[in-house]
Formats: structure tokens, C-alpha cells, sequence
């Protein structure tokens, strides 16, 4: 078995590091900001491919972390849910190209005013705060560490590395490919909602959670604030209403900002001792567990 250091602790680092853990791998964890403090825990965070590529592999790594959701929606305390929804188009589309990845898809017909088409589905929803302080737990559980540390270049002195540091590619991968799209959205009061909704053209969705709903969002590509724009609030949550509008009275709780690593393709790729697994756009979660089986796989 080897000694791994898995350089990022978002949820592509956590959901690899427990893998290798499951394998029987030692594993240490690096990284500069905490489960918490990653964009992972910004995301909405729903079982959704957007923003990733190349769509062959995304539809497999889609699909095996769907299964891997449905099992963990099983156990309350990983705060994965399977929640029905419905994706929303203001003219005919024909069927998502992820269509298979999913169990079933149903076209809808009541549909909010504006809108001319749709698809209703059951889709995982990962409260993030609760699931990232669930894979650190185990990752503790199963013997791994977690090292706040600032790299300025992958380490050496381990078997393999394997490097999870999304947007920080930038510098720890040499790729400049790996851009940024900044997604803003804020957290809103629950009012009693129970189905997500999204509206992909914008993109607007809500996203309710145990205790809050998810309210975004925007796609910035080049984009690198992190604070949060007031006016660009204003318009998200003006579209969230329209599109549902038992939001009208719900309280705002906080705003957030997180930085999507986008790649021209999502990179899991062995270069010598370095696994490379970054570039999950905005589909981190969504494709979580599927890449970690394949950087298993290139650990060997
Ligand atoms: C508003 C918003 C909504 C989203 N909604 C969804 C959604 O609904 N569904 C979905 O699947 N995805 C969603 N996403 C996308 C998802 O958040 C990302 O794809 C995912 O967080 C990427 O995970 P990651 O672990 O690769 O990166 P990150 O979470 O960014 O983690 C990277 C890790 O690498 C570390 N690191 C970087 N550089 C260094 C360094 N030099 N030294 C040490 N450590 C370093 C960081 O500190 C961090 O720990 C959303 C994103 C945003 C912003």
C-alpha cells in the first residue's frame, strides 16, 4: 500500500482521500484553506452536470456518484437528500445530453409563467456544510490527517501525490487552462419549500436545504472577487421570485461567492508520482465520487 498526500481538502480532495483510505492507502491530507472555507462549501449544491467536460466521461463519472448519493441519502447525517425538482426552458428542448445518467426523466407541463418546456427529475441535494464535515470525519475515522499548509509547489517525499487543488492548478499544476467562473448566491430563510427549481439559461436556481434554500446564481467566467455584489444580489433574487415566487417574503441570511475551477476538460490524468484530478468546473459534487474511483484506479 502506498503513502498518499492528496494536496486540496474541497470535496474532490475529501471524497479521493477517503477512497484511498477505503483502499488501504495511508493518506495525508494538505491544503491551504479548510472543508469549510473551500468553494466546495459555497456550492448549492445539486446532483447537476454544468460547466464540465469532456460530456463521455462526465455522463460515467456523473452516473457513478449518483449511485454513490442514493446510497449515502440513506444515513440522515451525511446531509445528502434525493430531492424531485424541475429544470425549466422557455422554448422546446430536446432531452439533456446526461439524460442516461439518471434514473428517469419526466417532461412537465405545469410550469411557471414564461416557460415553455421542462423536465422533472429526482436528483441528490448535498448540504455542503454538513457533508464536508462528514467526509472529514471520516477520512479521520479511517486514520487519514489534514495539514493546514500554503504550497507554493506540489510536495515530493511521498509515494504518490495526488493534487485536488481546483483553481489552484493554476499555480501547483503549471496550467493556466484552468480558469475561473464566479458563481454568486445567497442563502435565504426556509419558507417551506421542498423541490429545487432551475432555470439553466441565466442561470437562477433554489435549492432547498434542512434549514435554508440555496438562492443563485451567476456564471462570471475571468472573474476572481470574491465579495459579494449587491446589485448582482438584487437581480438573482428578483429572478428567483419570478420563477418561484413563494420566496417573495423569505428573510436574507447571508450572501456567499466561490471561484468554479473550470478547465476546457476535467483533468484525471497520472503524470509520473502526481495524480492529477482537478478541474470539476461546476460540477465538483456531481462528478465527486466518480472521479475518486478513477484516481484509486491510477494509484493502483
Ligand atoms: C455558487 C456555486 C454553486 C455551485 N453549485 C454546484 C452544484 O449545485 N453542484 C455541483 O456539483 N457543483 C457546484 N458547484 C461547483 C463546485 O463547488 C466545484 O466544482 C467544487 O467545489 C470543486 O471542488 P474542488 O475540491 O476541486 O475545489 P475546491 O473546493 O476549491 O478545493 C480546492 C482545495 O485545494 C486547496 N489548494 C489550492 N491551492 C493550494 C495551495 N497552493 N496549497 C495548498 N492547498 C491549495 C484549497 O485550499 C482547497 O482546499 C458550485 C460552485 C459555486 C461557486
Amino acid at each position: 500500500m502506498a503513502r498518499v498526500v492528496v494536496v486540496g481538502a474541497g470535496v474532490v480532495g475529501l471524497t479521493c482521500a477517503v477512497r484511498l483510505l477505503e483502499e488501504g492507502h495511508r493518506v495525508d491530507l494538505l491544503a491551504r484553506d479548510l472543508p469549510l472555507e473551500s468553494t466546495s462549501a459555497v456550492a448549492a449544491a445539486l446532483w447537476y452536470p454544468y460547466l464540465s467536460l469532456p460530456r463521455e466521461r462526465v455522463l460515467n463519472w456523473g452516473a457513478a456518484s449518483y449511485a454513490e448519493f442514493v446510497a449515502l441519502a440513506g444515513e440522515p447525517e451525511t446531509g445528502v437528500r434525493m430531492v424531485t425538482g424541475t429544470e425549466v426552458h422557455r422554448s422546446r428542448t430536446p432531452d439533456p445530453w446526461w439524460r442516461d445518467a439518471v434514473p428517469s426523466l419526466d417532461r412537465e407541463t405545469a410550469l411557471p409563467e414564461g416557460y415553455r418546456d421542462g423536465w422533472t427529475f429526482v436528483t441528490p441535494v448535498v448540504e455542503m456544510p454538513l457533508y464536508l464535515r462528514w467526509l472529514l470525519g471520516r477520512v479521520d475515522a479511517l486514520g487519514g490527517t489534514l495539514t493546514r499548509m500554503n504550497l507554493s509547489a506540489l510536495p515530493t517525499g511521498a509515494d504518490l501525490v495526488v493534487n485536488c487543488s481546483g483553481l489552484g492548478a493554476r499555480l501547483l499544476g503549471q496550467d493556466r487552462t484552468v480558469v475561473p467562473v464566479r458563481g454568486q448566491v445567497l442563502l435565504v430563510e426556509q419558507v417551506g419549500l421542498d423541490r429545487w427549481y432551475l432555470d439553466g439559461e441565466v442561470p437562477t436556481y433554489v435549492v432547498p436545504r434542512s434549514r435554508d434554500i440555496v438562492v443563485g446564481g451567476t456564471e462570471q467566467a475571468g472573474e476572481w472577487s470574491r465579495t459579494p455584489d449587491p446589485a448582482t444580489a438584487a437581480d438573482i433574487l428578483a429572478r428567483a421570485r419570478r420563477l418561484v415566487p413563494e420566496l417573495a417574503g423569505a428573510r436574507v441570511l447571508r450572501h456567499k461567492v466561490g471561484l468554479r475551477p473550470v478547465r476546457p476538460a476535467l483533468r484525471v490524468e497520472r503524470v509520473d508520482y502526481v495524480v492529477h484530478c482537478y478541474g470539476h468546473g461546476g460540477a465538483g459534487v456531481t462528478l465527486s465520487w466518480g472521479t475518486a474511483e478513477e484516481v484509486v484506479s491510477l494509484v493502483g
